[in-house]
């Protein structure tokens, strides 16, 4: 039997969730044309939409609203968070801004040039849009075992280095201007990438002189990461991992709203040069607003201030990734197929190993999510072919080589009792499976869809 870490904190302020039933269920998911994002949150139970900008503030972050300083110019919660921030990075510049893509907006032109390639190991969504707007070109370079869902390997997020520089010299370094290193590798369900890794890839980036940038919303689980399954890592304070991995890299972009445990807020950072961080000024004023504020109000700086610490707390990793880790491990004694190992913020089930006889253009990912939805509140979504938009030029439906409903988890929000309700859920989704069926798309935009189409479960 699976393990539950034990909360590292007790609970002092509650947000009640409101109770229904299948039929009020059923309604609203009609009402919602089956599609989870236009559920109202109040008839959700329990929410595993995202993990971005959902987790609970600490009593301490809190305090921090009441005492952030809300001047335009020169603000002492940027003054702390500028502090926060050279210590947990060991770089000489940041800069606050109101998101991760903002920080993306803003740094990616200063480094990237039109008909140039980005390399990654893989370009979250946003960040692809990004290099797409400056009109360079994204390439993800991930090492082929992200795609092997079952077998464990402890880095499936790494960068596949030889192919790296095979590829390097192919295009030419010179046509080459940016690799990002995403950590951990989100859009391969948050899988870790190795301190070697990372330092293998700076060397070929230093090499032959391309920049190199860490995305950097999971900082902190990454860092866990490699404590737990890297040689030579495990009696290694977190914080002093967190420095080695930016060591890696020349600047970072960061969604605070993942590891940093804020609802909102972002921040860039530069390791050394000032060139570089004139230039982000410079962007940031008309964009974000003011250096000293960047989109954020005073409190939410000095929340960020604090947050980016408690990420880093070793007892409040253990326990997050062990939530995680205890959903699927509670899946896996029920044979209930995910993909493992599991990251360090969501589970993705194997919806095509569940509901085997729903096509992928019948959408098996976007099946589970309603189903789970209707069977326990159960908000969830679909990665799979549901999420690929129509082919542009043959408006074919794509399919995707997997068929994911993900479960995220929101930082120290749910309890072990919310994932034994998730599990006994997919229990009884499981047996009665073979009733599921799947759905058709009524009315989609031409980008985008999943978040506004419209659906409707095919009858049988
Ligand atoms: C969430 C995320 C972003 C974008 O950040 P927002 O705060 O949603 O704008 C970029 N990269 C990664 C890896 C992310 O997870």
């Amino acid at each position: 039997m699976v393990k539950y870490v034990a909360e590292p904190f007790k609970i002092k302020m509650v947000e009640p969730l409101k109770m229904t039933t299948r039929e009020y269920r059923e309604e609203k998911l009609k009402a919602a044309n089956y599609n989870v994002f236009g559920l109202d949150s109040d008839d959700v139970y329990i929410d595993l939409l995202t993990d971005s900008g959902t987790g609970a503030m600490s009593d301490t972050q809190w305090a921090g609203i009441m005492t952030g300083d809300e001047s335009y110019a020169g603000a002492r919660s940027y003054r702390r968070l500028l502090k926060a921030a050279q210590d947990i990075f060991n770089y000489k510049y940041a800069q606050p801004v109101h998101q991760g893509r903002a920080a993306e907006q803003v740094l990616l032109p200063c480094l990237l040039k039109k008909g140039q390639k980005c390399i990654s190991n893989m370009h979250f969504d946003t960040t692809r849009g990004h290099v797409g707007l400056i009109g360079a070109r994204a390439v993800d370079i991930v090492v082929p075992e992200a795609k092997d869902t079952q077998t464990y390997m402890p880095f499936k997020g790494n960068m596949d280095v030889p192919r790296l520089e095979a590829y390097i010299n192919e295009v030419g370094a010179e046509n080459v201007g940016l690799i990002i290193m995403t950590i951990t590798n989100n859009s391969a369900g948050g899988q870790p990438v190795s301190m070697a890794n990372m330092k293998a890839t700076k060397a070929v980036a230093d090499k032959y002189g391309i920049t190199m940038i860490i995305d950097a919303a999971r900082y902190a689980e990454n860092a866990y990461f490699i404590k737990q399954r890297e040689e030579g890592y495990a009696d290694v304070e977190i914080i002093d991992i967190v420095r080695e991995m930016f060591s890696y890299a020349d600047a970072f972009t960061m969604s605070a709203k993942k590891d940093a445990i804020v609802n909102m807020g972002g921040l860039i950072g530069i390791k050394d040069s000032e060139e570089l961080y004139t230039k982000v000024k410079g962007w940031t004023i008309p964009y974000e607003g003011f250096v000293t504020y960047g989109g954020l109000a005073g409190r939410d700086l000095e929340a960020l201030a604090i947050g980016l610490y408690e990420g880093l707390d070793k007892d409040y990793l253990r326990y997050r990734i062990g939530q995680v880790e205890y959903l699927g491990g509670r899946l896996m004694e029920e044979g209930i197929a995910f993909q493992y190992p599991v990251g360090g913020h969501a589970v993705f089930l194997d919806a095509k190993a569940l509901l085997p006889h729903i096509p992928y253009n019948e959408f098996p990912g976007q099946a589970l999510a309603c189903e789970l939805y209707l069977e326990a509140g159960i908000r969830s979504c679909d990665i799979g072919s549901y999420l690929l938009d129509l082919d542009p030029e043959t408006g074919e439906q794509l399919q995707s080589e997997m068929e994911f409903t993900r479960l995220a988890i929101p930082r120290r929000v749910y309890t072990q009792a919310h994932f034994d309700v998730v599990v006994e859920a997919l229990i009884n989704i499981k047996k009665r499976a073979h009733e599921i069926t799947g759905y058709k798309i009524l009315w989609q935009p031409p980008v985008l869809r999943h978040f506004t189409a419209k659906l409707e479960p095919i009858k049988k």
